[in-house]
């Protein structure tokens, strides 16, 4: 202790303590890219608490918003679109305000058990109710004669599904495909653990190997928008439809989807990708079985707080779509995000043919059972390619900061880049702005 004082003295601590100080009160107040301006601050009881508070006006399509944070930002501003993060959705369950909030006590949902009757003793029936009720309301999926399973986000699930459909005797991992372009994380997730089981045996449409397989069919499909069926067609394959984007704000809902085993997510539905929260349907009960071991031995169940507040979250959904135009005084939901994505893609198209660099999937209009109107998809994705001798539209867009994701990550040309539509409308504005003056 001596030697420590002789080392450092008063002196030494004073400057020490000085610069620990300007440092917190820095990491206090920090703008994020997201545009959100955040700072913690200490409650009347001492706990640190963190809130955020928008920096720009978060309503729809706002002009006054956009010239303000334009202003604000600069044309320099890293816009960064590689993501999938559904903050478009904010502006909307502000509106809805407290009618979607959930107060759990801190002696409630304490057992790891849900429904012991249930073959997915960790779904809470508040849930299952709501996610039958939804898909009935909406018309998009078959639940009768379904095992729901819940999982931490379809992330999960989708592993889930792979584990459950790897036949147990092969001889070699069984080969996962998905016809190009497909979503980047499916051969990170497949390889991620070098399963014995399963392996990523790349695009659907060049498999040609005999035997077991399993084909993931994305429809509509991140990341081009386009509806999709199965390419493999052999009888030794199985299917996994991946339906994270069937809603009618993305796609019209033709049919009620009916397929063996269906993924969806709140990700991507009512745009809380926080909550960690998805939903298989499967029709076969050993399937159903197997991936629900695979959820026991991998987290024991699926958080319950989680599940309440979806519940919650997806009947405020249904009650909105059953009042048609307007629910308690605030648009139905779908309503809204339809109208959101629609101005979106009018937007776009308009930047994009004004720049003449780059172009966009055109897509056949189809009618809407649950809209009763018909329209053109307006997927959560743009697959952009850039036209001319532009190679790598990732480069090109990073030169004028604007982050995306290139083909190559898909399986196909560098010359696509996938961007989020459903970013927040400050960051959208300015992306479309900075496009239609893209110039060579
Ligand atoms: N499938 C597809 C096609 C997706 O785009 C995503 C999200 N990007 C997921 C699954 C994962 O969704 P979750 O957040 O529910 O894990």
């Amino acid at each position: 202790m001596a030697k420590i004082t002789s080392v450092f003295s008063m002196r030494h601590f004073f400057v020490l303590s000085l610069a620990l100080n300007v440092s917190l009160i820095l990491r206090t107040m920090y703008e994020t890219e997201q545009g959100f301006l955040c700072y913690r601050s200490k409650t009347q009881k001492g706990q640190t608490t963190q809130r955020m508070r928008l920096s720009s006006s978060s309503s729809s399509s706002s002009s006054a918003a956009t010239t303000r944070t334009e202003a604000q930002d600069g044309v320099e501003r890293v816009i960064n679109l590689d993501q999938g993060d559904p903050t478009m959705y904010e502006h909307y369950w502000q509106q809805v305000g407290e009618k979607t909030t959930v107060v759990i006590r801190g002696w409630q949902h304490m057992s790891y058990f849900s429904d012991v009757s249930n073959i997915c003793w960790f779904l809470e029936p508040e849930l299952a109710e709501e996610i039958a009720r939804v898909h009935r309301v909406v018309g998009n999926a078959v639940t009768e004669g379904r095992h729901i399973i819940v999982g931490t986000g379809s992330s999960q699930l989708f592993l889930a599904a792979l584990f459950a459909l790897s036949p147990r005797d092969g001889p070699e991992p069984v080969s996962v495909v998905s016809q190009a372009p497909f979503y980047s994380s499916y051969p990170s997730m497949t390889d991620c653990l070098k399963s014995g089981l399963y392996k990523w045996a790349g695009d659907a449409q060049s498999y040609s190997k005999e035997g077991p397989y399993i084909e993931l069919v994305t429809s509509p499909n991140n990341p081009d928008g386009n509806v999709r069926r199965s390419v493999v067609n052999r009888s030794e394959g199985t299917l996994v439809h991946d339906l994270a984007y069937y809603w009618p704000q993305y796609t019209p809902i033709s049919s009620p989807a009916d397929h063996e085993l269906m993924l969806f997510t709140v990700s991507k539905s009512t745009g809380h990708a926080g909550m960690r929260i998805g939903w298989a349907l499967v029709k076969d009960q050993e399937v159903a079985r197997r991936m629900i071991k695979f959820i026991e031995l991998n987290t024991i169940g699926v958080s319950k707080d989680s599940q309440l507040r979806a519940a919650k979250v997806l009947k405020a959904v249904s009650d909105s779509s059953e009042h048609g135009g307007t629910w308690e005084g605030v648009e139905s939901f779908f309503k809204f995000s339809y109208r959101v994505m629609a101005e979106r893609w009018k937007l776009l198209r308009e930047a994009v043919n004004s720049s003449r660099i780059f172009s966009l999937p055109e897509f056949p209009p189809a009618h809407c059972n649950f809209l009763n109107r018909v329209f053109e998809p307006q997927p959560a994705f743009a697959w952009l390619k850039c036209e001319r001798d532009i190679d790598d539209c990732e480069s090109f867009l990073r030169g004028h900061k604007i982050l995306a994701r290139g083909g190559k990550h898909f399986g196909v040309s560098p010359k696509y880049v996938r961007v989020s539509m459903l970013d927040r409308d400050n960051n959208f504005n300015l992306f479309v702005k900075r496009l239609s003056t893209i110039h060579l």
